[in-house]
């Protein structure tokens, strides 16, 4: 790895913006999680991600590009034009990824095969600058290692990857903490594919109600491994306040709101948002679970959030983290 670069310096983003063009792996700070990028348009460097992150399967990846415009050389927005239009206008950049059928000039390798491409633009100004100053898109999946929770700072991106990545830019914690919200336009009526950094009735104020979608992921290597997908290694129980197993070797986590009654006897007790504000709990979800993670704690119960706006998202992915899935 040639170093961990700061974002705000603008020879850094020449430096990513040249490794991109040159086929290399640039991780990326954005205002979900940190990205794992590759040039979009070269099918070797798209193969380096997959190998970088360990991943058993090959599966899509979102196509980064700095503003919508730019979406029209990857994929057809015209079947999808109105709501495309006041999709983007409302919320890009920002948390939301948009399935369009693709244009050929794709390598299959970033779709998956599939007719279709997921296109983001991503609101952190590093990454902008990055993308602007690139002029290709940028296929980036989370930088961590396959089934690892998602990194939320450079630090998690050279822990675990170290020099499996070309170049790291720091951009600071991101400050939404949640993978974006996927929405399908390739129906008549959008379809909800992944919840995420945006909430659902915030885009059904702007599209009216869509559909809810199966999810294109990863082929499981066997059955529960999806369930498993942002997994930690100490293992991680969903609890309600009237079934909590207080144990000093056991830690608590409180997804909202402030501790409940019975909960002393833990060793170790986290509350994420005790005045309730779920956008605090997105943002420091993932760099919570991975403090607990490596703090050698017999398990982790969690205290659910409400299914409430982000909380949705929240629990998505907590469940996916928890091994009774
Ligand atoms: P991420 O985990 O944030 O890198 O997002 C990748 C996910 O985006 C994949 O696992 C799919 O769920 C979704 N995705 C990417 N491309 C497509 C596509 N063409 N159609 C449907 N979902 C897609
Ligand atoms: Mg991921």
């Amino acid at each position: 790895m040639r170093g961990v670069l700061d974002g705000s310096d603008p020879r850094a983003v020449a430096e990513a913006a040249t490794a991109l063009r040159a086929g290399l792996l640039v991780a990326l700070p954005t205002e979900t999680v940190y990205g794992l990028g590759a040039n979009a348009l070269d099918a070797r460097a798209v193969a380096r991600i997959f190998e970088a992150k360990g991943r058993p399967h090959f599966d899509p990846l979102i196509v980064h590009v700095p503003d919508a415009d730019a979406v029209a050389t990857l994929a057809l927005v015209d079947e999808a034009r109105a709501h495309f239009a006041r999709l983007t206008a409302a919320f890009w950049p920002g948390p939301l990824t948009l399935v369009l059928p693709r244009r050929p000039v794709l390598p299959d390798l970033v779709t998956s095969g599939l007719p279709s491409v997921a296109v983001r633009v991503p609101r952190h100004p590093v990454t902008r600058a990055v993308l602007r100053a690139a002029g290709v898109p940028v296929a980036a999946p989370s930088a961590n290692p396959f089934g690892y929770v998602s990194p939320t700072t450079a630090a998690h991106v050279a822990d675990q990857l170290g020099d499996a990545v070309d170049l790291i830019l720091d951009g600071g914690p991101c400050a939404i903490g949640l993978e974006s919200t996927i929405v399908s336009l390739l129906d008549d009526r959008p379809t909800l594919l992944r919840p995420g950094g945006i909430p659902r009735a915030d885009l059904e104020a702007v599209i009216g109600p869509m559909a809810e979608g199966v999810r294109v992921l990863e082929r499981p290597l066997a059955p529960g491994q999806l369930a498993r997908h942002y997994a930690t290694r100490t293992p991680l129980r969903l609890v309600t306040p009237d079934a909590l197993t207080p144990a000093p070797e056991r830690a608590l986590l409180v997804l909202a709101g402030p501790p409940p009654a019975g909960s002393e006897g833990y060793g170790r007790i986290l509350a994420l948002a005790p005045g309730g504000d779920l956008t605090a709990t997105a943002a420091a979800l993932f760099a919570t679970l991975r403090t607990l993670d490596a703090a050698g704690h017999a398990g982790v119960d969690v205290l659910p959030c409400p299914l409430e706006g982000l909380g949705v998202a929240i629990m998505d992915r907590v469940r996916r983290a928890a091994i009774d899935g």
